[in-house]
């Protein structure tokens, strides 16, 4: 848990950085290939008067929708916020302006659920590699070496 009193870290300009592993951050562990691994590196810098900088990076194993093989995506993203008072106030700001989020001010707020939250949004919707890498393979083998499909669909049922 990383908890931040919101308005004295932005009167402060204070600074907070850490890495978090697939056990701080269940939710996004379940999105990416499973059994594999991931470290995010976040940084995240108040401002005056109400401002919160999150930048993150990381490095993470999705499945390609194509090929269904183990594909890297790089994260390398920043965001700014900014606090307001309350709920109301927070989305009237957001329908006005598309550059920065609201986020209500708080005495105890999670800096790594927003952190994991800006994670999942950051992942792209669909993964896919530019080539995939076994489709490639087979598409340069030549013609004669391809095995005729139905031969080796018999050859799987005489193994049987
Ligand atoms: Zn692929």
């Amino acid at each position: 848990m990383k908890h931040i009193d919101t308005a004295r870290f932005c009167k402060e300009g204070a600074i907070l950085s850490g890495l978090f592993t697939p056990a701080d951050l269940p939710r996004l562990a379940e999105e990416v290939l499973p059994a594999t691994s991931f470290s995010v590196a976040w940084r995240a810098q108040g401002g005056a008067p109400n401002f919160l900088d999150l930048t993150l990076q990381s490095s993470v194993q999705m499945k390609c929708q194509r090929c269904l093989g183990a594909m890297e995506e790089s994260i390398d993203v920043s965001y700014r916020f900014q606090f307001v008072a309350d709920e109301a106030t927070a989305q009237a700001q957001d329908e006005e302006s598309d550059d920065v989020d609201s986020l209500v001010h708080a005495r105890q707020f999670d800096l790594q659920e927003l952190i994991e939250d800006e994670m999942l949004m950051a992942l792209p919707f669909v993964s896919l590699h530019e080539t995939c890498p076994n489709a490639g393979a087979i598409a340069f083998l030549p013609a004669a070496d391809k095995p005729n499909p139905f031969e080796v669909l018999k050859n799987l049922k005489s193994m049987a």
